[in-house]
């Protein structure tokens, strides 16, 4: 079995439903969702949305929003100024160029004002299921760790895992990998005595 596949099963059978954390019932809140994460924790995020998308249901009521509004509702996700500016730019333009809908693919939305490739990627995977790998932070050490991509750009890591993983499999292994990350292989103590991909890492003295 290549390496990359006993990393994948060894992970899934710790965590065998890996979903995303952020709360969401369609795509435009997922967009939004992603959006507010940035810097901050998904649990703080879905404290914030519930009355969030109660205010805008929809990208076309987001896009009549004030700015000092939205900032008010967002303030405690941090960055709020800079987040409340992409929100309203983002769903201005989701309304003049796509009828309100958010588009399914990664370039139509990474072409959107505040929407990167990551969060792009993130929301086609995860509300349209369409094949996508979104290397945040903890995909990018955790593939750095494993010697899966050792390529600085996230760009470039996304690419080196797309070479290593058929597409079926693009989806859940981005979510074990931030996963992993963000409850074992963290950034400064991994925890690699509990780590269930421990003796196929050539990083783990370097962490102990
Ligand atoms: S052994 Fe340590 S460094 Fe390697 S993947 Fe596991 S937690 Fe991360």
């Amino acid at each position: 079995m290549a390496r990359i596949d006993e990393i994948r099963l060894r992970l899934l059978q710790r965590w065998p439903e890996p979903g995303i954390e952020l709360i969401f019932s369609n795509a435009y809140q997922l967009l939004v969702a992603t959006i507010l994460a940035a810097q901050c924790t998904d649990e703080r995020v879905n404290r914030v949305t519930p009355q969030f998308f109660a205010l805008y249901p929809t990208a076309a009521h987001l896009s009549r929003a004030s700015l000092s509004d939205i900032e008010e509702q967002i303030r405690s996700t941090g960055f709020f100024h800079n987040k409340a500016k992409a929100l309203l730019a983002c769903c201005q333009q989701l309304v003049e160029h796509h009828q309100g809908e958010v588009p399914a693919t990664v370039e139509e939305l990474s072409a959107l004002p505040g929407v990167g490739r990551k969060t792009a990627s993130v929301v086609v995977a995860n509300a349209y299921g369409v094949p996508a790998i979104a290397v945040d932070t903890h995909v990018k050490r955790v593939s750095e760790r494993l010697a899966l991509s050792s390529a600085r750009q996230a760009d470039m890591v996304e690419a080196d895992l797309k070479k290593l993983l058929p597409e079926s499999h693009w989806i859940d292994f981005t979510q074990l990998l931030t996963l992993h990350g963000r409850y074992t292989c963290q950034a400064r103590k991994p925890a690699c005595n509990a780590c269930v991909v421990a003796d196929l890492c050539d990083s783990i003295d370097k962490n102990k």
